[in-house]
This record gives structure tokens, C-alpha cells and sequence, in this order.
């Protein structure tokens, strides 16, 4: 196994990319790596010699009131995941690398499908969020990215930027990856006192028994009755869509999403699942 290279600037990643053979694949993460994140590496090494991570907590994606500044900086166990994963590059700019000339004065423009579900609760996001994608996506000279259905909506507007901004980048969806007990792996989970962990459990359940449902009305009703059952769970959307995020249809192929909060721990999550009205 290699050693797995760390660069911090842009210059030095960008001496490390004119020696890269072959597809370059990139993970962009925000760190405090797990299993999810560690899924989506191992499906980029299935098909890709060069794989590259990015760490980067981006100031441009959280709120004001958000977890910017608590959120966990583990750079050390990270490398060490990266490595045990063959990974051959972390790249993990610091603030100014990536906004040499400090906050951008153009960016990214979700358009209508960055203002529903997470984007109406958290404003600025999105754009945020698609103005990193689109600059580490340049900045390592990215054939393929891999991202998390965990992020559904997330993953749904890169990909429309991408298609959007002829960015002419391949684009992988990676299914969640869960505990076993069903809890959808975040780096956010750590905040969870073990109470708020066990509540946090609500969500997947109601997604579970949701998603055992095919009519759409039954669907939604047996996940509410659940959310409701938890009084420490305080739901900010539950909401059953189409796989483009449009509304759902009668029949066939749909996903389910649900945001809550569980103490000060903004959670959420989301199930593909198959409807039949009436059935
Ligand atoms: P983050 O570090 O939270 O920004 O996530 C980085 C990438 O990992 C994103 O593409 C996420 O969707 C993905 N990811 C996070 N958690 C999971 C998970 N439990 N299963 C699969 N992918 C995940």
C-alpha cells in the first residue's frame, strides 16, 4: 500500500495532480470521517487507482446560527481512514485557499429545486454548498465525484449543476450507509447525548415503516404516528417526493425525507421506496 499524500495548498495539490495517472476520482468531505464517508472512498477505489478526498469545513454553507465553529476537526483520525483505505491524496485547504481573495463575490444560484425541503429551512445553503462542489471540482481536475444519498437533495442539485454548467464531471450516488440499530451515519451524530441518540432513532423508524406502505397517504401516516410517539424528536419536514424531488407519483419509485431536530442536533434522512395507490 502507498502512503497517502496530505496537501494543504493549492499548489501543492496541484503538483501532485500533474503527477496523477489515469481517471482522478474525488471524495469531498467535510471530515470527522465514518463509515458513510468511508463507503463512498471504497466505491471510488472499486473503479479508481486515484483517489483523492477533500476535508474542508466551508464557512459558506452554514447559517449564522448554525455549528460552524463546534463542528469536528479530527484531521488525524481522518488521515489515518484515508490511508487504511488507499486513498492517495487528502487535500485539506485551509479557509484561505480555497477563498484566496476572501468570500466570492459570483456564486452558485440553486434555482426552485434548492428552495424546497432543506433549503427553506436553511437559507444560503445551497448556494454555498454548490459554490465549494463546483470550485474543488476544478481544483482537482475531478473525472468522477462520489456523494451520499444521505444528502438527497444535496446530491440532486449537483448533479443538476453539473448537467446545468456543462461541468462535464461523472457524478456517483452512494447509498446510505447505517448503524445497525437503523441510525443513518453523520459526523453530527456525536453531538447526541445517549437520551437524544435513542430518540434520534424516530427518524429511520419512521422512514422503515413508512416505506413498508405503498399507498401514498398510508406512506406518510404511518411515518407521522412515529415521529409523533417521540417527543424529543421536533420534526422541521417530512416529506414524500418523486425521485427528482418533484411531487410524488401515484405509482412507481418515490423517496421519502425527513428533517428534524433533536435537541440542539439538526438531523436528517431519506429512503427510496416503491408506491402503489390504494394498494
Ligand atoms: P459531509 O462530510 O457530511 O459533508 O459528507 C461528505 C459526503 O459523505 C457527502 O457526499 C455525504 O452525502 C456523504 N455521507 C455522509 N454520511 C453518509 C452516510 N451515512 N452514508 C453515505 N454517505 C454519507
Amino acid at each position: 500500500m502507498t502512503a497517502t499524500s496530505l496537501v494543504h495548498t493549492r499548489a501543492e495539490l496541484a503538483s501532485v495532480l500533474d503527477l496523477a495517472q489515469g481517471e482522478i476520482a474525488v471524495v469531498m468531505t467535510m471530515g470527522a470521517l465514518h463509515e458513510g464517508h468511508r463507503q463512498l472512498i471504497r466505491e471510488a477505489r472499486k473503479r479508481s487507482e486515484f483517489v483523492l478526498v477533500t476535508i474542508f469545513v466551508n464557512p459558506l454553507q452554514f447559517g449564522p446560527s448554525e455549528d460552524f465553529e463546534k463542528y469536528p476537526r479530527t484531521l488525524e483520525a481522518d488521515m489515518a481512514a484515508c490511508a487504511a483505505e488507499g486513498v492517495s491524496v487528502v487535500f485539506a485547504p485551509g479557509r484561505d485557499d480555497v477563498y484566496p481573495g476572501g468570500a466570492p463575490a459570483i456564486t452558485m444560484h440553486p434555482g426552485p429545486l434548492g428552495e424546497i425541503l432543506e433549503g427553506a429551512s436553511r437559507p444560503g445553503h445551497f448556494s454555498g454548498m454548490l459554490t465549494v462542489v463546483e470550485k474543488l471540482l476544478m481544483l482537482t481536475r475531478a473525472d468522477v465525484a462520489y456523494f451520499g444519498e444521505k444528502d438527497f437533495q444535496q446530491l440532486a442539485l449537483i448533479r443538476r449543476m453539473v448537467a446545468d454548467l456543462e461541468l462535464g464531471v461523472e457524478i456517483v450516488g452512494v447509498p446510505t450507509v447505517r448503524e445497525p440499530d437503523g441510525l443513518a451515519l453523520s459526523s453530527r451524530n456525536r453531538y447526541l447525548s445517549p437520551d437524544q441518540r435513542r430518540a434520534a432513532l424516530a427518524l429511520s423508524r419512521a422512514l422503515r415503516e413508512g416505506a413498508a406502505q405503498t399507498d401514498p397517504e398510508a406512506v406518510l401516516a404511518a411515518a407521522h404516528k412515529i415521529l409523533a410517539e417521540e417527543p424529543d424528536v421536533r420534526v422541521d419536514y417530512l416529506s414524500l417526493t418523486g425521485t427528482d424531488l418533484g411531487p410524488a407519483p401515484d405509482e412507481g419509485e418515490a423517496r421519502l425525507l425527513v428533517a428534524a431536530k433533536v435537541g440542539t442536533t439538526r438531523l436528517i434522512d431519506n429512503v427510496p421506496l416503491r408506491l402503489q395507490k390504494g394498494a
